[in-house]
């Protein structure tokens, strides 16, 4: 007998697929999708309009995976971070951001990365292995039971990109009307620049684009991310420029401060240069210490100089205030551990 499918890997396009070629009514997806995601059913035994024959069926086929955190961490900003058990000896790390009682969930797409930025901690880890679609979704389901969510950003543990497909499904389930819902505007994948797949994502779905972009010379940018040697500045904006953006919607450029490293006016004025022909803004992120990486947090000063540049310039930008810091929750702090673990 095969293995049971897990049902929380199928977007509802596959669903009724799987279930047409079965002989099942294709509506049966349909009301599969919206126990799942929006009645929370954990077994097919919940699922009462469904005939005792067919939740028989897919009992013996098929099972509702679940995550339920090991452990919660609230720092004292009010974010809070989820550690999930993977089961199988990984696990990984979702990190909910309180603003203004607008709560952004951060997700994680990989057990480890396989990008090695040079100032990131998951970096530091590998890549142990992709999550599936399920494990993606399945983050937002478990949060979503401890409070309400209102975006998602795919900026966790992992390159999305890398992960392409199940994050593709991922973000179908996500915004889907029989699913969880989420508008479009409210989702927003992250990458470090994986080229080619940056395409296939715009192709396949309506989705909010963030660039880590960090860098604004090849040099440099060689120097903190290997990925760009594959595909350095010139084609990767290029790329963000054939990017299909819903109409007044903007990529948002990330750019981790470093002290000392890429945080000059000089900087400053060659990111605008490099951006200003796309629809943009831009997240300045100074660098979250952590043990065992040398680099340092820009001054004070530094980080209002380079702000106040691009304000001037009429960028819309943000200095992302570092948050859970204290519980290792901040960008670039996430190693799927709980502290002192
Ligand atoms: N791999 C994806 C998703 C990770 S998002 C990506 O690269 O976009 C994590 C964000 O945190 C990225 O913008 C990354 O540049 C940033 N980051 C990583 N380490 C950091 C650190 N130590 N301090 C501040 N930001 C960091």
């Amino acid at each position: 007998m095969p293995d049971k499918i897990d049902i929380k890997n199928y977007s509802l396009d596959e669903l009724e697929k799987l279930l047409a070629g079965r002989g099942k009514e294709r509506f049966r997806a349909t009301q599969i999708f919206k126990w799942l995601y929006q009645r929370d059913a954990v077994s097919f035994g919940d699922m009462t309009n469904l005939s005792r024959e067919l939740r028989q069926e897919l009992d013996e086929t098929a099972f509702v995976s679940n995550l339920t955190p090991s452990a919660v961490e609230v720092g004292n900003d009010g974010t809070r971070k989820y550690l999930f058990d993977l089961g199988d000896g990984n696990a990984v790390e979702s990190v909910l951001i309180p603003d203004e009682g607008r709560n952004t969930l951060c997700i994680s797409s990989q057990a480890g990365c396989a990008m090695a930025c040079k100032f990131c901690l998951t970096g530091t880890f590998k890549l142990t292995r992709n999550l599936t679609t399920a494990e993606i979704v399945n983050q937002v389901c478990a949060v979503r039971r401890d409070a309400e969510i209102r975006n998602i950003v795919f900026m966790g543990m992992g390159e999305p990109l890398h992960n392409l497909d199940n994050v593709i499904r991922a973000v179908r389930i996500l915004v889907d009307g029989n699913g969880l819902q989420f508008s479009n505007r409210r989702v927003t994948v992250s990458t470090c620049g994986l080229v080619p797949e940056m395409a296939v994502l715009g192709r396949e779905v309506i989705v909010n684009l963030a660039v880590s972009l960090n860098a604004t010379t090849d040099a440099q940018r060689d120097q903190l991310m290997p990925i760009n040697r594959r595909y350095p500045l010139a084609d990767l904006m290029q790329a963000c420029r054939e990017f299909p953006l819903p109409s007044r919607r903007k990529i948002t450029f990330e750019y981790v401060m470093i002290g000392g490293l890429n945080d000059t006016l000089e900087d400053a004025r060659r990111l605008l240069r490099l951006i200003a022909d796309i629809p943009h803004k831009v997240n300045l992120i100074p660098f979250n210490e952590h043990e065992g990486c040398a680099f340092t947090t820009p001054t004070r000063a530094a980080i209002d100089a380079f702000h106040r540049y691009l304000i001037d310039r009429n960028v819309t930008v943000i200095t992302r205030e570092s948050r859970g810091g204290d519980i290792s929750a901040a960008c670039g702090q996430l190693r799927g551990k709980l502290n002192g673990v």
